[in-house]
């Protein structure tokens, strides 16, 4: 991945992180779009520790923001002057609730950000990779978008949204060289499933984390390290035809009945 420019979004924790981490042990230019400025900082700090010659550039953006989302586009051309990599990775849980009892309010904002987020970002990196007629992207589904999960409608809508929007990417700018492939994590452990488990068991989060860790057919939860060499993988010249894809990154775990 030496000197290819690739933008993650969500990237100052969790598997935005792990990925970033990665990519700058191989000496990749990072963009790190998050809406969390602080996290940010302390990303870009952890960055330079691994590679302190890393090519960074960080954006304060909210992706569920189609102007925002233009900007950090923007700005990657501005310094890098193209884009080899989008991955598309920032999204939220929002809370767990009977889809009758849903917060309506909360509803739309898991639908503007990992839908619309996921979109926006495809509409503005797509041209500039038609131009270098090379693109490698990754949009974050998940497990929940390939099969429901209780208690998360918006959340299963939008990756499922994901999953099909991936699908057209791939048939519509496949003759450009841009490869548009999914990933579908199952129960990886970043700050986002470390909150979900405490939304399952207030008491003893531990406990709801070692139930759901028993159900898998490896027994435990998925690293971001698991990921990220996945992503790594697809982001990469080394893939060369696979596209239009989700793959599950979940122990297989999506192949139980
Ligand atoms: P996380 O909460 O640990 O990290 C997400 C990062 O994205 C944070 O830094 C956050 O600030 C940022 N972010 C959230 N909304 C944003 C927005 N609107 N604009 C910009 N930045 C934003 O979550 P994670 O577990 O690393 O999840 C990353 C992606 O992977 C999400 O799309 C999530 O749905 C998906 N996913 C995760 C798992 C898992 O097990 N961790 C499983 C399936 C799918």
């Amino acid at each position: 991945m030496k000197d290819q420019v690739i933008i993650i979004t969500g990237a100052a924790m969790g598997l935005g992180l792990a990925t970033a981490e990665l990519l700058a042990k191989e000496g990749a230019k990072l963009v790190l779009v998050d809406y969390n400025e602080n996290a940010l900082k302390d990303a870009e700090q952890k960055l330079k520790e691994i590679n302190p010659e890393v090519a960074l550039l960080s954006v304060k953006a909210d992706v569920s923001s189609e102007e925002q989302v233009k900007n950090y586009v923007d700005k990657t051309v501005e310094k890098f002057g193209r884009i080899d990599g989008l991955y598309n990775n920032a999204g939220i849980e929002g809370k767990q609730a009977s889809i009758v009892d849903y917060d309506l309010d909360i509803f739309k904002k898991v639908i503007d950000i990992n839908l619309m987020g996921v979109y926006y970002g495809l509409r503005y990196v797509i041209p500039v990779m038609q131009k270098q007629k090379f693109g490698r992207i990754v949009n974050v589904a998940s497990v929940g978008g390939i099969r429901g999960v209780l208690n998360q409608m918006p959340y299963v809508a939008s990756k499922h949204a994901v999953s099909g929007m991936t699908k057209n990417a791939a048939l519509e700018y496949g003759k450009d060289g841009i490869l548009t492939n999914a990933i579908a994590p199952g129960a990886i452990l970043t700050p986002m499933v470390a909150e979900a488990f405490k939304q399952v068991n207030p008491e003893d989060p531990k406990a709801a984390e070692a139930q759901y860790a028993s159900n898998n057919p490896t027994r435990a939860l998925g690293d971001p390290k698991d990921v990220a060499s996945v992503v790594g993988f697809l982001l990469s010249k080394a893939n060369g035809y696979v596209s239009g894809q989700t793959i599950a990154i979940d122990g297989g775990e999506s192949n139980m009945y």
